[in-house]
């Protein structure tokens, strides 16, 4: 028997978008001409009122924010829209809001310090092998939350200025990579484009050429043959492509993809992450589900960047922890990107992620490591060659119970204080296990370790807030001989001492 959908007679509302809600009368030789969709976005809000309702009290908030940061949308983007939902995630990214107005004056025109990393003009070198060269202040859309919002209005980049890049480049041995970004590179047209890539690849030092684009999302109509027969005389040659949500994962962006994964193009999402955009596990999950599809490698996933005028957009840090937690382990590591924030000032993408090592001792050799069920487990390093087997250090008094360990980036409590003696690992499906006098080792370990290499590992750097919360963790916890991990080593330790270890050199030397 056929199922008839229920419609609106039941009470489901017809979602109006696609093609043909907003452009039933163009031909399918415009819709396909990347000209076409270029030439007709939408940039004004009386040219997006005629397709989306706009609050008559919302007009002068978001003419406001317009004078800040232009607006840009293909027709393409837009038939994606439902056009009945406010809060509709693709909307939300490139269509000027009121609450946007709201925060107009919050954040740093160039939260990432670019200006200060320029050499010359349009090049960004912050880290020794690699540049960012900005070719275009121009993109087939503009996103709200565009790092880059400042650079957009600098008038075309002349070709002088784009010889200039190449020429430091040629000039700096040092650089290997560039990614050349924007604006969007993939705007220009072909030949130009091939034009300076061309430049690029006669400099013998440069290894690398990526491309940062937002075109395969936004106009996946531009990518045709002839662009990508082009791209593929200049390999090594990579694009980072930018999709945030499931709904721009379209058969015209699958076809576009697989077009540049034909050509040899190695392609990697970076994704941002964005409050009320995909700020959830299973909308990312779906994302990058999608993207492994479409045989795009889930990079990054992205801190908002604390650009002016997108705060309403900024998720705690909490919120990032918490979507890798729910993937990593639940899908495959392919599709698990790197939660990763860019330090504001300049100071680089720094990758985050839920707490995994535990305590780690290195002279002890020894590493308190959670799954992501949120099981304990010990692992012991392999002897060093100078090392030799000796048991176990004799117990030592177990120290007072701490509190039970909370996972960052949720509520979830992972490991429980019992009076029998016994700690609950609450895992990710709901699921607990207990080990058996693990309050002491579990507990003291993890939270000591936690707190102190977090504090101590702020002040003193890395390495100290891992070795110290090692000491209080999980090197007491195995010598007072509780047992706070479901799978441990057979092996029983190395066990020389520093002193040993000093005194075995010194014979070696003399
Ligand atoms: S496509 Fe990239 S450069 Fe262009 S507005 Fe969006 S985020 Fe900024």
């Amino acid at each position: 028997m056929k199922l008839e959908s229920p419609g609106p007679a039941l009470g489901r509302r017809v979602v109006r978008r696609g093609r043909e809600h907003y452009y039933p009368h163009v031909t399918d030789a415009e819709w396909h001409d990347w000209r076409w969709q270029f030439r007709h976005r939408v940039t004004s809000l009386a040219d997006l009122a005629r397709f989306l309702t706009i609050p008559p009290e919302e007009w002068k908030a978001r003419e406001q924010v317009l004078s800040d940061f232009r607006m840009g949308i293909t027709p393409y983007y837009l038939s994606l829209i439902d056009a009945d939902d406010p809060r509709d995630p693709l909307l939300r990214q490139v269509v000027p809001l009121a609450e946007e107005n709201l925060f107009r004056a919050v954040g740093d025109e160039d939260p990432l310090g670019e200006e200060k990393f320029s050499p010359v003009p349009g090049i960004t070198h912050r880290y020794p092998d690699r540049v960012l060269m900005v070719l275009s202040n121009n993109c087939a859309i503009y996103c709200r939350y565009c790092t880059r919002k400042r650079t957009m209005y600098d008038g075309a980049t002349p070709d002088v200025e784009i010889d200039r890049m190449v020429d430091y480049i040629a000039r700096t041995p040092s650089v290997r990579d560039v990614v050349v970004s924007g604006g969007d590179p993939l705007n220009f047209a072909t030949a130009k484009l091939d034009a300076i890539l061309t430049k690029l690849r006669a400099i013998p030092h440069l290894e690398i050429i990526r491309i940062g684009t937002r075109v395969p999302v936004a106009l996946p109509q531009r990518i045709d043959d002839e662009l990508c027969e082009m791209l593929a005389k200049h390999h090594p040659l990579w694009i980072n492509v930018h999709f945030n949500h499931p709904n721009e994962l379209t058969p015209d962006a699958a076809r576009a993809c697989d077009k540049l994964s034909r050509a040899g193009v190695p392609l990697n999402n970076q994704a941002v992450l964005l409050k009320g955009v995909n700020d959830d596990v299973a909308t990312i999950k779906a994302l990058c589900h999608g993207l492994m599809r479409m045989r795009v490698r889930p990079y990054y996933l992205y801190q908002c960047d604390p650009v002016r005028g997108a705060e309403h957009f900024r998720t705690p840090i909490s919120k990032g922890i918490e979507i890798i937690e729910g993937l990593r382990g639940h899908t495959s590591g392919l599709a698990v990107p790197t939660y990763v924030i860019d330090a504001p000032g300049g100071g680089g993408k720094i990758p985050v992620q839920p707490d995994y090592l535990l305590q780690y001792d290195r002279e002890q050799g020894r590493a308190l490591l959670r799954n992501f069920q949120g099981k304990l487990y010990e692992y012991l390093e392999p002897r060093a060659n100078e090392d030799v087997l000796v048991p176990v250090a004799p117990p030592i008094p177990a120290s007072a119970q701490t509190p039970p360990i909370v996972l960052a980036g949720s509520n979830r409590k992972r490991a429980e204080p019992e009076s029998n003696g016994k700690a609950q690992s609450a895992n990710g499906n709901g699921h607990a296990s207990s080990s058996p006098g693990a309050t002491n080792g579990a507990t003291n370990g993890a939270s000591n370790g936690a707190t102190n290499g977090a504090s101590n590992g702020a002040a003193n750097g890395a390495g100290n807030g891992a070795m110290n919360g090692a000491g209080n963790g999980a090197a007491s916890s195995a010598k007072n001989g509780s047992a706070p991990v479901v799978g441990k080593s057979k092996w029983v330790h190395r066990g020389s001492t520093k002193a040993e270890r000093a005194a075995r050199a010194k014979k070696r030397t003399s």
